[in-house]
């Protein structure tokens, strides 16, 4: 696939960020996709989960001109509704367009790999400079493979370092395209009890535990480093035993050395308020500093390096 095909590929993305530090070596740029397998209950991009676009509203940006009202063709909002009457809604678009103050927003655009290349290219320089490069989240960035290669692979032509965050719980098949043409996966393990894992993201762990022995098996055959990612949720994952257990699966594996440890924090609560959605995880505490350092030594007691993302 040369740089010609790329060319008819578009994808949804809803968000380009520039200068991260935490997701990678170096000064990097994060293209988050959307469309996700997985229902976090503490996923801090609710935006990112539809594989559609979706409209975030923001009640107190509006200036009460009336004018969505009076263009929507379903009654999904009237005077009496401000907020999307999801069920009605058919996605038109025109109280997006017709607002003047975005208070309806539209989150998710189509983009080429071109255009995203043309976003990622804007900061070469700092990429070069500090060892940094592009960083694919989401969403699932293995829920549109084709797109997401295409500009994997483009990276990798222009010598760009490419990493990719997954959740793994995707097929084999469409995770294994992206691999090629990366050179850090960072891999989300969430719970090590499948039950646990289903009650908590929406689906059992079995996809994601076999797809991270896959991928350990090629990491050596393709010079791939992996991480994996654990969020830390007060009362969700934070047992010993659910931790002892994730550190078991790891070692069981041999070839994971760091882990990244990712605390809880709210900081994703308004995006649910924007989708009229209910968060369900609201009041949860954050973690203590003597209940992360307990957590780190015992992945540290058993050979793994930690770090610790806030
Ligand atoms: S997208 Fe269209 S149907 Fe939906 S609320 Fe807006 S105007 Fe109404
Ligand atoms: S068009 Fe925008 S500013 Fe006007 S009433 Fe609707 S949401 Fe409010």
């Amino acid at each position: 696939m040369g740089k010609s095909e790329d060319v008819g590929y578009r994808g949804l993305v809803f968000d380009i960020q520039r200068f991260s530090l935490h997701d990678g070596p170096g000064i990097r740029t994060l293209v988050f996709l959307k469309g996700c397998p997985l229902r976090c209950l503490w996923c801090d991009n609710p935006e990112s989960q539809n594989t559609e676009p979706e409209i975030a509203e923001s009640p107190i940006r509006c200036i009460r001109c009336g004018n969505c009202f009076h263009v929507c063709p379903t009654g999904a909002i009237s005077p009496d509704r401000w907020f999307i009457d999801r069920q009605k809604c058919i996605q038109c678009l025109k109280c997006v367009k017709i607002c003047p103050s975005g208070a309806r927003d539209l989150i998710g655009k189509e983009m080429s790999v071109e255009e995203v290349m043309k976003e990622i290219r804007k900061d070469e320089i700092f990429y070069r400079q500090s060892g940094g490069g592009v960083t694919f989240s989401g969403g699932e960035p293995a829920y549109q493979p084709q797109f997401t290669t295409c500009i994997l692979k483009d990276c990798k032509e222009e010598r760009i370092h490419t990493a990719v965050e997954t959740c793994g719980a995707v097929p084999w098949k469409q995770l294994v395209r992206l691999l090629k043409f990366t050179d850090l996966v960072l891999y989300d393990l969430k719970h090590a009890n499948p039950d646990e894992h289903k009650r908590l993201t929406g689906k059992s762990n079995d996809l994601i535990i076999d797809n991270l022995r896959k991928i350990v098996t090629y990491k050596n055959k393709m010079n791939l480093e992996v991480i994996v990612r654990i969020p830390l949720i007060p009362g969700c994952n934070d047992s010993k035993e659910n931790i002892l257990s994730i550190v078991e699966v790891l070692n069981s594996l041999n070839e994971i050395k760091k882990v990244h440890l990712l605390p809880y924090h709210e900081l994703g609560i308004s995006k649910y308020e924007k989708l009229n959605r209910k968060y369900i995880l609201k009041g949860t505490p954050r973690l203590t500093k003597n209940s992360l350092e307990e957590m780190k030594s015992l992945f540290t007691h058993k050979g793994l390096q930690t770090h610790t993302i806030e």
